[in-house]
């Protein structure tokens, strides 16, 4: 997707209004339009990067900054009892928007509209170290 076409990018760009809740030279955080919790907010650095694999390690570092800073202010004024932090790559992953992006989405132990439950199975052995040679190889 090009920069031009691409929502966060308008964003930044002020061409689409948001509620922004912090900005600085390289990252902008606003409130997400689609909340799954009240709260939830998208953090984004100001260039467009598609994904981590793309995004250059100093730009990644001073974004997890902030996403550090604000899901510790929201978490202080918002009063929620958690938050995930979550971070999609690719369509597969549930990435929507193909600029790269940290959701804060603040969590409650009754609430309803987001739950990680992923079944799990206790890995082989021989599997893990065939993965591993792969990785590794
Ligand atoms: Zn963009």
């Amino acid at each position: 997707m090009l920069a031009e076409n691409c929502i966060f990018c308008k964003i930044v760009r002020n061409d689409i209004p948001s509620k922004i809740i912090y900005e600085n030279d390289e990252t902008l955080a606003f409130l997400d339009i689609f909340p799954i919790a009240e709260g939830h907010t998208i953090v984004v650095p100001k260039k467009h990067y598609e994904n981590i694999e793309a995004i250059p390690d100093e730009i990644l570092i001073s974004v997890i900054k902030i996403v550090k800073k604000l899901a510790t202010l929201l978490h202080d004024k918002l009063n929620f009892e958690g938050y995930n932090i979550l971070q999609n790559n690719f369509k597969a992953a549930g990435q929507v928007v193909q600029h790269f992006h940290f959701h804060i989405i603040p969590r409650n132990f009754n609430d309803s509209r987001f739950r990680l439950a992923i079944p799990r199975e206790q890995a082989i052995e021989e599997d893990l170290d065939q993965i591993l040679k792969i990785i590794k190889g």
